[in-house]
């Protein structure tokens, strides 16, 4: 009998625990750790901000895992030891003989001077209602969604954010009265999507009247000022994205590359320790032309499934499967009932190779079934 410890219960960790269960044999043990009993859908902060659905419908009880054979055990794990696959909680220790590790990426506002001060951050679900209320009771003025540093998840997501308020204005009638600015630190708004598709991003901002300013470092911020360093802009209401980093247990472990980030091999998502593997937000994956591998829950699962079926292929002695081939997509929200698709083959060399399709409303309600498909897989209807 093999034990299956998956530390994580977001997107990369369910997806991998329940792909497992139906690879494995009843008698091999998947246990599911993570310090929350829920399991949140990202993509539902922006929805429920802008009134196209709530975080609760996208919100699940992770111990309905335990109906189709999956352990969940609510901890926090303290540290990992990659060598031993042993974890330490703050209930004990584990042993597993196979790991993988889904820790995810934590927002760090107040890695930037004045941040949590002075932005809303939506990248945490408990910033949605006060920005939802800010929003509500905003009479006019200048909105910037800054990007406050690198990375953090979901690149496209500033932008639909900015498109999603623009949308909201002008329903409302109000959109003469607000100013929308996207900045960014990078030298293009998309670096994954290159120069075509960033090209292609600021065309639709245009469009929309959303102004955006590229290569803008956010240095600190002030009451209603974004401090760049070399420029100073004024703004009555900032939403912040604030860069993310690796959770602690991960910087402090052996399994800790550059940046504190889990390096791993692109294809296997196998760490260099034996039988533990790293997926999602919590790894660092560099392409051939040196930008990562995008942080975003469709990479996280797409992950989660080549690992379970290492996983299970090791247990049964049967042929490895094919490695990841690195490609992925996303549907990028353009207003509360349109999307574009953006579909990226991120291993291709000496570029990824991005394809790009415009905007329609069975794009948006392709994202729509992206999430209701996930979450009948994963909990049940
Ligand atoms: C506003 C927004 C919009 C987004 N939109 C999209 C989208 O449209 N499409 C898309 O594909 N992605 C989207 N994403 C990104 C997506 O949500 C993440 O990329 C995805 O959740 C990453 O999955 P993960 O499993 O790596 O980490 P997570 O889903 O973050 O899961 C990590 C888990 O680990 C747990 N954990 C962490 N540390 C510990 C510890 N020490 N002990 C115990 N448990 C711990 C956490 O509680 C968490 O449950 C969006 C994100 C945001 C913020």
């Amino acid at each position: 009998m093999a034990r299956v410890l998956v530390l994580g219960g977001g997107f990369g960790g369910v997806s991998t625990a329940t792909q497992l269960r139906r690879r494995l044999a009843d008698e091999h043990e998947i246990l599911l750790i993570d310090r929350s009993s829920t399991f949140v859908m990202g993509l539902r902060k922006l929805w429920d901000l802008f009134g196209i659905g709530s975080i609760a419908q996208g919100t699940r009880d992770l111990r309905a895992l335990e109906s189709q054979g999956i352990r969940f055990e609510r901890r926090e794990v303290l540290e990992i030891d990659p060598v031993r696959r042993t974890i330490t909680t703050h209930r004990g220790s584990l042993e597993a003989d196979y790991l993988v590790v889904a820790l995810g990426a934590e927002p760090r506002p107040d890695l930037v001077p004045g941040l949590s001060e002075h932005a809303h951050n939506v990248w945490a679900a408990s910033g949605v209602p006060g920005l939802k209320a800010a929003l509500a009771a905003f009479a006019g003025g200048e909105i910037v969604v800054a990007i406050a540093g690198m990375p953090y998840p979901c690149p496209p997501a500033p932008f639909e954010c900015a498109m999603l308020l623009e949308d909201q204005l002008r329903g409302r009638g109000l959109r003469g009265g607000f100013g929308i600015t996207v900045t960014t630190p990078k030298p293009i708004l998309l670096p994954n999507a290159g120069a075509e598709g960033s090209a292609w991003l600021a065309e639709q901002l245009v469009g929309r009247e959303i102004g955006f300013e590229t290569g803008r470092e956010v240095k600190r911020v002030e009451a209603g000022v974004l401090d760049w360093g070399d420029a100073r802009r004024e703004f009555d209401l900032l939403i912040g994205v604030p860069p993310h980093r690796p959770p602690r247990v991960i910087a402090d472990s052996a399994l800790a590359g550059p940046g504190g980030w889990v390096t791993v091999d692109p294809g296997t998502f196998e760490t260099g320790h034996q039988d533990v593997f790293a997926i999602g937000d919590v790894t660092k994956v560099t392409l051939a032309n040196g930008l990562p591998l995008p942080k975003a829950g469709v990479m996280a699962d797409l992950e989660g499934q080549r690992v379970a079926a290492a996983i299970a292929a090791r247990i049964s002695g049967a042929e490895a499967p094919e490695p990841f081939d690195g490609r992925g997509y996303c549907f990028l929200e353009m207003s509360a009932s349109t999307a574009a698709l953006i579909e990226g083959e991120f291993y291709s060399r000496p570029e990824p190779r991005i394809a790009l399709a415009d905007e329609s409303a069975e794009h948006a309600q392709l994202k729509h079934r992206f999430e209701a498909e996930r979450l009948e897989s994963w909990f049940g209807g």
